[in-house]
């Protein structure tokens, strides 16, 4: 419930005036903790989502399928939204069963066409969110509150959305991991038998056999396991968790609740479906880091701090200071010699910005063509300036240069480029 809580009021937080993840492929804007990122940062963008997957391929070798049962938005509205709804409208899976058997009442009509409307509408409300997270809460707002003609390609979004949510909901459930969830399909090569699943106790459970009254269990050479088939039942993905951990199994954890309820009312230990790897129940073994592991999380170590090394770096200006092609340097009076520069400047801010640049590696005069030299919000820059030096200070033909980049007198960045003269 947090993680929905989390999701949904995620487009409303905002860190600087920005959201705090905003994903929009369209216009080439995307923000992440408040920060924008431009097309130019796309190497971090790029080293970002490498180390999520790496992440993900870590905790997946570790803790299993955790991802899919507890922070995947398929499983979680599903299992903790749709299926309560559906639980509340419907009944249990065997009302349900039952429900779609019976022929068409008046009861059955009305059962059926409140959950399906109750569905789209929540359909719509998730797609919404994920508008929000695509194009910024504020234009999902203006969506809904404006007609909708004024925004004809965000309403034919929304609707394509909200008709693919409500058939993945409504009637493809979970198919959608075995079927189209690449994660899901990665699971036979990411998981060893020392990997965390929800793992039903083979050693303790059998051999299998209904629970008979006065009947010392172990005398007959019967396990733990009464074959209720409760843990089958309630199955969202219809396994037997019996047979093995399987592809389709998304870590929901359901069976464990169900199993652990009926181990409580036979007086029996609880834990015969639990999380635990392969190891730990044919071998007994505690959970340990295998060398897989290790390697993982030091490749993912690596990628993070490359990541905060580039986001420290990271300026709120980047500019470029190149010599302006096809012209070379002008010979000017009192032994003096200029280069004409194109200057481009991007700001990464929400916020307006005025610079000021200064040569900062030696001696030579910076002047733009133009009075001030102000960045829009989100936006770039363009201007030219001379550099103009004495023939005096230069000593070679190609002088390297670096350049302050400056707003309310603090460096912003430096910039490197070239000086050319003739050489006396
Ligand atoms: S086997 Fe258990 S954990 Fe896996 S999907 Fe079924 S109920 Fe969920
Ligand atoms: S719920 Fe537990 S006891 Fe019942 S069949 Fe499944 S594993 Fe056996």
């Amino acid at each position: 419930m947090l993680f929905i809580v989390l999701m949904v009021s995620g487009p409303f937080i905002k860190i600087d005036g920005e959201p705090i993840l905003m994903m929009n492929i369209v216009e080439r804007r995307f923000i992440i903790f408040g920060q924008i990122f431009w097309p130019q940062d796309f190497h971090i963008f790029l080293l970002i989502m490498i180390a999520g997957v790496v992440f993900i391929g870590l905790f997946t070798m570790v803790y299993g399928r955790v991802f899919c049962g507890w922070v995947c938005p398929q499983t979680i509205f599903m299992e903790s939204v749709f299926r309560k709804i559906e639980y509340w409208i419907e009944g249990d899976w065997k009302d349900r069963k039952a429900l779609d058997r019976a022929p068409l009442t008046a009861s059955k009509f009305i059962k059926k066409t409140v959950k399906h409307v109750v569905f789209f509408l929540l359909s719509g409300l998730i797609s919404c969110v994920l508008l929000s997270y695509i194009i910024g809460v504020h234009k999902v707002v203006l969506l809904v509150t404006d007609h909708p003609l004024n925004h004809l390609g965000t309403t034919i979004s929304l609707l394509v959305f909200t008709f693919a949510f409500y058939w993945v909901y409504a009637k493809f459930r979970e198919q959608i991991c075995t079927t189209i969830c690449p994660y899901g399909r990665l699971q036979g090569v990411l998981l060893d038998k020392n990997s965390l699943v929800v793992a039903y106790d083979y050693v303790r459970g059998e051999n299998r056999g209904l629970l008979k009254a006065h009947e010392v269990r172990a005398d007959v050479g019967k396990g733990d396991c009464i074959d209720c088939n409760q843990c089958v039942n309630v199955c969202p993905m219809g396994i037997d968790i019996r047979n093995g951990t399987q592809l389709e199994c998304t870590n929901c954890t359901v069976c464990i609740d169900a199993c652990d309820y009926m181990m409580e009312h036979v007086g029996l230990p609880k834990g015969l479906i639990r999380l635990d790897s392969e190891a730990g129940i044919s071998e007994n073994k505690p959970f340990r880091f295998t060398w897989r592991v290790i390697g993982y999380t030091g490749v993912l170590g690596v990628l993070l701090a490359f990541i905060t090394m580039l986001l420290v770096m990271r300026t709120d200006v980047e500019t470029s200071v190149l010599r302006t092609p096809g012209i070379t340097y002008q010979l000017l009076p009192d032994n003096k010699v200029s280069n004409l520069y194109n200057i481009k400047l991007i700001n990464k801010t929400n916020k307006k910005i005025q610079v000021h640049l200064k040569i900062e590696s030696g001696p030579g005069e910076l002047k733009l063509i133009g009075k001030e030299l102000i960045i829009p919000a989100e936006g770039t820059a363009q201007t030219s300036a001379f550099i103009i030096m004495d023939q005096t200070d230069i000593k070679k033909a190609k002088t390297k240069m670096n350049i302050g980049v400056y707003a309310d007198g603090e460096e912003l960045e430096s910039v490197s480029t070239s000086f050319i003269a003739p050489l006396n």
